[in-house]
């Protein structure tokens, strides 16, 4: 058995935002392993990136953001997402000798040891001063509840199970949600020979606005406004509205992306509409979304009244040895790495004033 290990920072999780900060980490001094060290629950680089469908490429609709000091380039745009994304993220973990500890799943973080924070793991524990927690959603599919779900004779299956459009040929789709992932399987489907339904909560908002520097920073706000006040954040298409591609605009004129509306419930068939009408589906695509992956916290009682947790920048108020990032207005691949940069910087900052007394 592995004797309990000390450490000044523990960095949980080994996407966007998980690396920035352990570059940060390194490069202000941090040794990894000894000063620092990164837990990832994958067997090998990528993030969540590494688990998206062969289909998801970077290109008109997805695209990542660089990491600090090593530039992405132009991988060719017909590759897999997942395999781009993994090999730059590999690559850039060799680079700056990060030593990314996987598979190693945190099970739980608490707080009875001492000033530091216990990080049980199923490869041992370690205990931290510092906790910057990079857990991302994909682990944490949303599934929304209707009536009728069970009765459903179909298949339901979630973005995260999505493999190929081809599976679907031939069978009459229903596809859930707003967001790109919505909008990207309803074209493949459509492709692919399947028959879709889409239905959306609010009606579609395609907007031309370019998505810009300062319209990003506008969504960062519009997120961290509702953090900052303890609310659960908001998706980044519920602040960006969805933006009307060439591609989407011809989905619009050929009837693909015509939301048929708000689902009301679900029958042994199909599917009833808001406005009375139904559809008949041998499959439904819940592409509802993801949640915060933070189960492994819940034992710190991180959560406001308003069913968020209160923020300040990337830091917990709750708990100041805490901080999260890739978490609400930080939840892109750009937000991601600013905010790795700010949890570190923090971390090494409060590290310098963490006196033996408190240890
Ligand atoms: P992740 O990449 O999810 O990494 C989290 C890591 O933590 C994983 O390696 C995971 O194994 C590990 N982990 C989780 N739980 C534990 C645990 N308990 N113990 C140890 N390790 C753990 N953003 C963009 O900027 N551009 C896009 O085009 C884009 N497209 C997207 C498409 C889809 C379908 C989705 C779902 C999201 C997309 N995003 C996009 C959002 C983007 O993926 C994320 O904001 C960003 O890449 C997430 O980085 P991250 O580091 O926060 O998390």
């Amino acid at each position: 058995m592995v004797a309990d290990r000390e450490i000044d920072v523990a960095v949980i999780g080994a996407g966007q935002a998980g690396l920035s900060a352990a570059y940060y980490l390194a490069r202000r001094g941090l040794i990894p392993e000894s000063g620092f060290v990164v837990l990832d629950a994958n067997d090998g680089p990528g993030g969540a990136w590494r688990h998206r469908w062969d289909s998801l490429t970077l290109g008109s609709a997805h695209g990542i953001h660089d990491l600090p000091n090593f530039p992405l380039g132009t991988p060719d745009p017909r590759e897999p997402a997942s395999s781009v994304v993994s090999r730059y993220y590999g690559a850039y973990e060799a680079e700056f000798g990060l030593r990314v500890q996987r598979p190693v799943r945190v099970r739980k973080v608490s707080r009875p040891a001492g000033n530091r924070l216990r990080i049980t793991t199923d490869s041992g524990v370690w205990l931290a001063k510092f906790v910057i927690n990079a857990t991302g959603t994909w682990d944490k599919p949303y599934w929304p509840a209707y009536p009728g779900q069970q009765d459903f004779r179909g298949i339901q299956l979630h973005t995260r199970d999505f493999r190929s459009a081809a599976d679907f040929a031939g069978r009459r789709v229903l596809v859930v949600g707003g967001g790109t992932s919505a909008l990207q399987f309803l074209l493949q489907l459509h492709e692919a020979g399947a028959q879709t339904a889409w239905s959306t909560r609010r009606p579609p908002e395609f907007t031309r606005r370019p998505f810009d520097a300062e319209w990003g920073r506008g969504v960062e706000r519009a997120v961290s406004e509702r953090t900052r006040a303890g609310l659960p954040p908001l998706s980044v298409v519920a602040a960006t509205g969805l933006p009307l591609t060439a591609q989407y605009q011809k989905g619009i004129d050929d009837g693909v992306l015509t939301s048929r509306g708000p689902l009301v419930r679900l029958t042994p068939a199909g599917a009833v509409f808001e406005d009375g009408s139904t559809a008949a589906a041998d499959v439904i695509l819940w592409a509802t979304g993801f949640r915060a992956s933070l189960g492994h916290l819940a034992s710190l009682h991180l959560r406001e009244p308003g069913g968020g947790i209160r923020m300040d920048g990337p830091r917990v108020v709750r708990l100041p040895q805490l901080f999260l990032v890739g978490y609400g207005e930080s939840a892109s691949t750009l937000g991601a790495t600013r905010a790795g940069r700010a949890a570190a910087l923090a971390a090494l900052a409060a590290l310098q004033g963490w006196s033996t007394s408190s240890q």
